[in-house]
């Protein structure tokens, strides 16, 4: 924390282009009339304001959809020509990398260099495999018994509904878009509240680039609006949420009424082992990273530190003299490694985890207060000493605060790293293979990195167990949510002869 150790405004000449709803190839204001303003997290001031989108505006969104689906060039176009337009979306992004990673960290508050060469570069290659897919997804044949020919197709699923987080938005678009229009679905998505410039930016260049009007519609605006008007609406065949599981509880309940499909990737308490034969430079690195990358503001975030007890005091000393010398502040400024919080709501219950950790007992061994005094900006925060009761250690804090546990046996270790409702992700820190594979199968987890940490390919699913989602993003598990099997059966037998 040192270099840009007073945050200074995050003030770039952005031009924001795009502002109003994005329905049917049209740039349309909301039919309520209404707007909300949209804010620079590290300056805590107003960038722009949206049109905030509500039901009637999803109604038309979906209506566009639809038709988009059944009767547009879409549904008829060649398989491969949709992804040489998805292609040509990557080149127009890849066009304005600068621009489009300016107006993500204006809006999200993350460090610029991390959006030039972490976010958007894996949104390129997400959206450039899944145009890779859209001319191989392929059914079977299958030898069933009798005189028939069956086979299967695989369809798209129809209109899906994206709702989305603020926490990756330009990343989180491509995974949501890459497998959906691969698959020849169309698409009615809301971004998150906080961050809806980058996606209307983006539909502004999928536009540019050929995909057909009411392919990608965008209706930005609240959850308990726009998105539970997306969560309801009959148009719809299929909801993809990245969020919070309380609000999948939510959209879980709403959906049932037209019984949507639905894929979820919700929240995790990812544990972080090190076994005391790793190799300790690499460990310490995966530990810093795996909790503060995005401002601890990661579902896979590696919050849980479990550390072997003969490694323990060198590893704490190591991790939390880098916490120390992170560098918080500007996200424009070029040495800056850590922005604000997306919000006052994510500072204040940030916070509140940080005083919790305190009064139930746990060393906060550095950090621990508000950097700063604008903008969102939190200490990175280590706590030593923490018990698995400890809200800490079981609740996701989403944020800059990594919790220490210390453990001796293995078959122990892996009791208290799988004692959790979350399953997203999880890593192990050791030179013995055999124990490395080990540990991997027995830890209840949709990712288990081993010696690395946040290795994100867009070929390699990426999901859930426990409540921390169904259904897997990424790969070709990821087309999975997008697609209908339709089989097909034909009699061989001659007329008259059936
Ligand atoms: P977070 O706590 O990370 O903001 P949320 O689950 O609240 O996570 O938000 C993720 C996305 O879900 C956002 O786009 C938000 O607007 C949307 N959302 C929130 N509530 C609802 C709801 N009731 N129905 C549909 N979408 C919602």
């Amino acid at each position: 924390m040192s270099a840009t150790a007073n945050p200074t405004p995050a003030h770039r000449p952005v031009p924001i282009r795009q502002t109003q709803l994005f329905i049917g190839g049209q740039w349309t204001p909301a039919r309520s009339g209404r707007s909300f303003a949209t804010v620079n997290p590290a300056t805590e001031e107003r960038i722009a304001d949206v049109a905030e989108g509500d039901a009637a505006d999803v109604d038309a969104a979906v209506r566009a959809a639809r038709e988009a689906f059944e009767t547009g060039p879409w549904s008829r176009m060649d398989a491969r020509q949709r992804g040489r337009l998805m292609d040509r979306l990557c080149d127009l992004i890849e066009a304005e990398i600068d621009e489009l990673a300016a107006l993500e960290s204006l809006d999200n508050g993350k460090p610029f260099a991390d959006s030039r060469t972490i976010d958007i570069p894996l949104a390129i290659e997400c959206l450039r495999y899944y145009a890779g897919w859209a001319d191989k997804i392929q059914g079977a044949t299958i030898p069933i018994n009798g005189n028939y020919f069956c086979y299967t197709r695989r369809e798209p699923v129809g209109v899906v509904g994206q709702v989305i987080p603020w926490n990756f938005p330009i990343l989180m678009i491509a995974w949501k878009w890459g497998p959906a229009l691969a698959a020849g679905c169309t698409i009615v998505m809301k971004p998150a509240e906080q961050t809806p410039l980058s996606c209307l930016r983006l539909a502004r260049l999928a536009q540019k680039a050929g995909i057909p009007d009411g392919v990608i519609n965008v209706v930005p605006g609240y959850g308990p609006t726009a998105g539970a008007a997306i969560v309801k609406h009959p148009g719809i065949d299929k909801i993809a949420f990245t969020g919070s599981g309380e609000t999948a509880r939510i959209i879980m309940r709403q959906a049932s009424e037209t019984l949507k499909r639905l894929s979820f990737e919700l929240g995790g308490k990812s544990p972080n082992i090190v076994f005391a034969d790793a190799d300790l430079d690499a460990a310490v690195a995966g530990a810093h990273l795996g909790i503060h990358l995005n401002q601890g503001q990661c579902c896979c975030a590696g919050s849980r530190l479990f550390v072997e007890d003969s490694i323990h005091d060198a590893v704490v000393e190591r991790v939390v003299e880098l916490s120390r010398k992170r560098r918080v502040g500007d996200p424009f400024h070029p040495d800056t490694e850590q922005g604000p919080q997306i919000d006052k709501a994510q500072f204040d219950k940030i916070m509140s985890y940080i005083e919790a950790g305190k009064r139930e007992g746990a060393n906060c061994a550095t950090g621990g207060k508000r950097h700063g005094t604008k903008g969102f900006f939190i200490e990175p925060t280590v706590f030593t000493g923490v018990a698995d009761s400890m809200s800490i250690a079981r609740e996701e804090i989403f944020g800059p605060v990594l919790s220490v546990l210390r453990f001796s046996d293995t078959d122990e270790l892996i009791r208290r790293a799988n004692a959790t409702d979350f399953g997203l992700a999880a890593a192990v820190w050791t030179r013995d293979v055999a124990r490395a594979h080990d540990v991997a199968r027995r830890l209840r987890a949709g990712t288990v990195w081993v010696n690395c940490y946040d290795v994100f390919d867009a070929a390699a699913p990426f999901g859930g167990f426990k409540q921390s989602g169904f259904g897997r993003e990424l790969g070709e598990r990821g087309l999975d949510a997008y697609l209908e099997t339709k089989t097909v059966t034909l009699s061989l037998s001659p007329p008259g002869q059936a």
